[in-house]
């Protein structure tokens, strides 16, 4: 992949040394690999204006949906005996065809952005409401041309109420930077107000679960079932032109495929009729910093996605 001048113009604007040639791949991904290590934490409050709509009936509704019994203690993923497996598709099984679950999915499919900020708000669907510190709903522009979307809260998340503030969440404003979006409005363009700026350069981010599970194991598909109409929603909301999943578990809840980041990266998909570029999730980059020049090859995929769409 070849970097074009606007490219090196952006990652020079960033302060990020250019200091090898401009064709070879190796290269390519520098706004990103050249990053420091991230140790700051952003701890800003929920500003989506999004959020702040008055509740309403349907929101109201929503809450009051059934709540899953609360679940024990759950033990750490690795240590999980595979029998459970089979249980958790049964459980999975009497989610999707439980006629008030369906009924649900059915009201949160018409909330407009307050009610359903609230409808997640109050959520008690499932029992990560009984750990969480706060929900996640998903901060920047409730018009982006861009969705990211990533797995769940976590520590820093679930405290902050907005998701990817941590180390994973500063590596992806890096890399959103890199090809010109940002969840934020720029300077100059009313950066009190989030929903100002060109929503061209913007993006939406929300999690495939708005709650923080617990010591941040993976999401169980029971909770990605019962949390799924309310990212459906919000990409119905957002209408984006673009949508970047990031990561494992966001490819499973809107691609609904276990295929590996590696074998669904490189190509276009789609999501009700949205074109949807799949990358590693920004915390597995962290962990495997070659991979990165990858994720820079997705990235320049959904810009050029996003642009021709
Ligand atoms: N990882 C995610 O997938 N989402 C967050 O909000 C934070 C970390």
């Amino acid at each position: 992949m070849t970097w074009n001048e606007r490219q090196r113009r952006m990652l020079a604007a960033m302060g990020v040394r250019l200091w090898a040639p401009a064709q070879t791949t190796s290269t390519v991904a520098p706004a990103i690999a050249d990053a420091p290590a991230a140790t700051a934490v952003v701890e800003r409050p929920v500003e989506a204006s999004v959020a702040r709509a008055p509740a309403s009936a349907p929101a109201a509704e929503v809450a009051r949906a059934p709540a899953r019994p609360s679940a024990p203690t759950p033990a750490p993923v690795a240590a999980r005996p595979t029998t459970t497996i089979a249980a958790a598709a049964a459980t999975l099984q009497d989610t999707l065809s439980d006629p008030l679950l369906v009924e649900r999915a059915a009201t949160i499919a018409t909330l407009a952005w307050g009610p359903l900020h609230d409808a997640v708000a109050s959520c008690t669907a499932c029992g990560l409401c009984e750990s969480r510190r706060q929900t996640v709903f998903g901060t920047g522009h409730a018009q982006a041309d861009w969705m990211i979307v990533g797995e769940a809260p976590g520590e820093q998340e679930d405290l902050a109420g907005e998701p990817f503030v941590g180390p994973a969440g500063q590596l992806l404003d890096q890399m959103l930077r890199a090809v010109g979006q940002s969840r934020r409005a720029a300077s100059g363009e009313g950066v009190e107000d989030d929903q100002a700026g060109d929503p061209s350069r913007r993006v939406f981010i929300a999690n495939t679960l708005k709650c923080r599970p617990p010591r941040n194991r993976n999401p169980e598909p029971d909770e990605m079932a019962r949390c799924e109409p309310f990212l459906k929603r919000q990409v119905a909301l957002v209408k984006p032109k673009l949508i970047l999943l990031m990561g494992r578990f966001a490819v499973k809840q809107l691609l609904k495929s276990d295929d590996a980041i590696g074998k669904l990266r490189g190509r276009v998909h789609h999501y009700e009729g949205i074109p949807v570029v799949v990358t590693y999730h920004p915390a597995y980059l962290l962990r495997n910093l070659p991979e990165k020049a990858k994720a820079w090859e997705d990235l320049c995929l959904a810009k050029a996605t996003a642009d021709g769409a």
